[in-house]
């Protein structure tokens, strides 16, 4: 086990700064996400943190030793990529003892620890199989055993389940969580994919545009987005956000017909959840959106609602799955839900603004 910590990363490829100024402290033992859009320098990241790839200037530390100079050898992590490559000419069993025996581990003990990982993952009958006769998430799971089996202190894991269609991602994922929780091994897992950011991480970091936009527990970055980017980011449906005007010095929009705030700036949008969204009125001071309803869509144990104000601008709604809706209808927001940013997408403490009734 080991704690890791990135001390102003910065990364450069020929004249491009890909990663800017990067900071992260990673707890031993735990699930750690690093969740951001393609392109915005997760790959990377990995990479240095394994040793693959170097940093152009800060410092890793594993614990409190510096690895600057260690390779990924020395640095015992182990990788796992999308595209793993199991040995299709090797059985299960051969291809989870390799690492093992091109480190001249002897025969008995290659035995008992290929046993005891096939048995953690569920892979003890399929020991005699061939990787073309495994399912994706059995192959997965080979490729995850092939990592076990040597101890490594680090797992780094670089958007593993991606290949994989949905419901086998779904299982796949729980398992994941349950193998990290017994091996209490550090994770460090990289994905585009929100759900499984949600889902498995105890910390999660949202690297943008090489630089980390916000880290925090998952529900608290879901709830406290500290900007718009991260705002959007999570959640589905996506956050409505409305732009509001400034006039006679107070900020109001047409659409929101009750909400006036005063501000000492230019601009500021609302975010509002579609899940926070109400069909009801709840309170006296719920303020009201009228909008004619464009589409209901049911997922089951939940619909989404796509409607349009009077302006003309698309509201995503969240609700529960037995709603029957008319075309026009009255929907509610509470203060409570609203979150406000500003003209460059940082949230506004409500401290900063008044909302006058
Ligand atoms: P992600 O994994 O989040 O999709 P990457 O870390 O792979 O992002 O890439 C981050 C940025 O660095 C991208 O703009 C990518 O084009 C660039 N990049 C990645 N690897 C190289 C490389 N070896 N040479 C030049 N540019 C690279
Ligand atoms: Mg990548």
């Amino acid at each position: 086990m080991v704690s890791v910590s990135l001390k102003n990363i910065k990364k450069y490829y020929n004249q491009t700064l890909v990663l800017k100024d990067v900071n992260l402290d990673i707890m031993d033992g735990e699930f750690f996400i690093l969740l951001g859009s393609s392109g915005s320098g997760k790959s990377t990241t990995l990479n240095i943190i394994s040793g693959v790839d170097r940093q152009t200037s800060g410092d890793i530390f594993f614990d409190t030793q510096n690895v600057n100079n260690m390779g990924p050898v020395e640095r015992n992590i182990a990788m796992v990529f999308q595209d793993y490559a199991l040995y299709p000419h090797m059985t299960v069993y051969k291809n989870l003892a390799f690492p093992l025996k091109m480190r001249k581990v002897d025969r008995d003990s290659i035995e008992k620890k290929v046993n005891e990982v096939a048995e953690k993952l569920g892979l003890a009958s399929l020991l005699n199989r061939y990787p073309k006769e495994l399912s994706g998430g059995q192959a997965q799971r080979v490729a995850l055993g092939r990592a076990l089996v040597r101890d490594p202190s680090l797992f780094l894991l670089d958007e593993p389940l991606s290949n994989l269609d949905a419901k086998i991602r779904g299982q796949i994922r729980t398992e994941l969580k349950l193998i990290q929780e017994d091996l209490k091994k550090t994770f460090i897992y990289v994905t585009h994919d929100q759900q499984e950011a949600m889902s498995l991480g105890d910390h999660i970091a949202i690297l943008h545009n090489g630089r980390i936009e916000q880290f925090g527990k998952p529900l608290e970055i879901y709830k406290k987005p500290k900007t718009r980017y991260v705002a959007a980011f999570l959640g589905d449906p996506e956050m409505n956000f409305f732009d509001l005007k400034k006039n006679d010095g107070v900020f109001s929009n047409d659409d929101i017909d009750g909400v006036h705030i005063d501000y000492n700036g230019d601009e500021i949008t609302l975010g509002i959840r579609p899940e926070d969204i109400m069909l009801k009125k709840q309170k006296d001071s719920n303020i009201g959106i009228k909008v004619i309803v464009r589409s209901v869509e049911l997922f089951g144990s939940y619909a989404v609602i796509i409607a349009d104000t009077l302006s003309g601008k698309e509201l995503r709604i969240r609700t529960d799955n037995n709603v029957n809706v008319s075309r026009e209808i009255n929907v509610y927001i509470d203060r409570s839900s609203m979150l406000i940013f500003d003209k460059n997408g940082d949230v506004i403490d409500y401290e900063n603004t008044k909302v006058i009734e």
